[in-house]
């Protein structure tokens, strides 16, 4: 298991098995973010999705969530 030093918590930790999403915006998180930190996160966009009615599935309406993401993860700009 890969570790990382995660942007958000600022701890050691294991880092995603996997990119979370495509592109750079997945290898940015895989190589920043912990597991426990990713997780709060899917757990946070749940509850945005519901409440904002994001359909996930329309990349125009997913990128409303990327600047949130952003700022949870305490990432530059994603
Ligand atoms: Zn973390």
């Amino acid at each position: 298991m890969a570790e990382v030093t995660c942007a958000r918590c600022e701890k050691v930790g294991t880092a995603l098995d996997h990119l979370p999403m495509a592109g750079a915006r997945g290898a940015l998180v895989r190589s920043r973010i912990c597991v426990p930190c990713w997780e709060l996160w899917v757990e946070e966009s749940k509850l945005l999705i519901n409440h904002h009615g994001i359909e996930v599935a329309d990349p125009q309406q997913r990128k409303r969530l990327y600047p949130i993401m952003a700022e949870f993860l305490k990432l530059p700009e994603l």
